[in-house]
């Protein structure tokens, strides 16, 4: 497997700071370049540990928060994972890896700029098991449910029903949720029963959408 080598130091500090302990993330984390997924001019920064802006208002999640919510959603190679907020298409070719060639990537992103762009990067990789969809991702996809896992990128009033209702019975959903104050929230599925579990403070862009807030 090839490493990027910049990565390596970011990654000991997430291992060492107890972000990321499971290694199938942190072979994904060390093996995708992430500034492939930024514009030119902030290539140079793709190592530091932060959101970058990636035009229209949006950003790339800073490495932390991509490491964390890989963690929390517990990915299995094989798994159908749905994304909510495209962005770069740098957290779905992270996911992608863990998921392997057996599992799959449906990724939504609602400007349809980013959602081209990333397409783009993400075929010119290789990353065949990614699905890049334009829409309103808090319906969720139809067409490719139910989903073994599900995760949002972006802060909502809640996590929206269609989400909930497109999940797998034993499926787990990571979510940002709030406007100022946000919690990630992680939702399991049980025999039909929802449980949650609230886990750190976090500060995203915000989810737009009919399940959603309004533009
Ligand atoms: N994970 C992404 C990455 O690695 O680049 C970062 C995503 S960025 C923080 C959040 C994205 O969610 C933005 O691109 C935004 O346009 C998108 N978004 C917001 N509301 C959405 C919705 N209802 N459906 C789909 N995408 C949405």
């Amino acid at each position: 497997m090839q490493v990027i080598k910049e990565m390596i130091p970011v990654v000991e500090r997430l291992k060492r700071e107890g972000y990321i302990r499971n290694e199938k993330v942190i072979q994904a984390l060390l093996k995708v370049p992430r500034e492939e997924f930024l514009p030119e001019e902030l290539k140079e920064y793709a190592y530091i540990d932060t959101p970058l802006s990636i035009g229209y208002g949006q950003t790339i999640s800073a490495i932390h928060m991509v490491g964390m919510m890989c963690e929390a959603l517990d990915l299995k190679e094989g798994q159908k994972v749905l994304e909510v907020g495209t962005g770069s298409g740098y957290h779905a070719a992270v996911v992608a890896e863990i998921v392997g060639k057996d599992g799959v990537v449906v990724t939504i992103e609602r400007i349809p700029e980013l959602a081209e762009r990333a397409k783009k990067v993400l075929k010119r990789l290789g990353y065949d098991n990614v699905i890049v969809v334009c829409g309103d991702g808090t319906l969720g996809y139809p067409p490719l449910a139910p989903y073994d896992r599900i995760y949002i990128t972006a802060a909502g009033p809640k996590v929206p029903k269609p989400l909930i209702d497109q999940l797998k019975d034993g499926g787990k959903i990571v979510a940002p949720v709030g406007r100022k104050i946000q919690e990630l929230i992680l939702l399991e599925k049980r025999e039909c029963k929802v449980f949650e579990k609230r886990l750190c403070e976090v500060a995203f862009v915000p989810l737009i959408g009919e399940e959603g807030w309004r533009e």
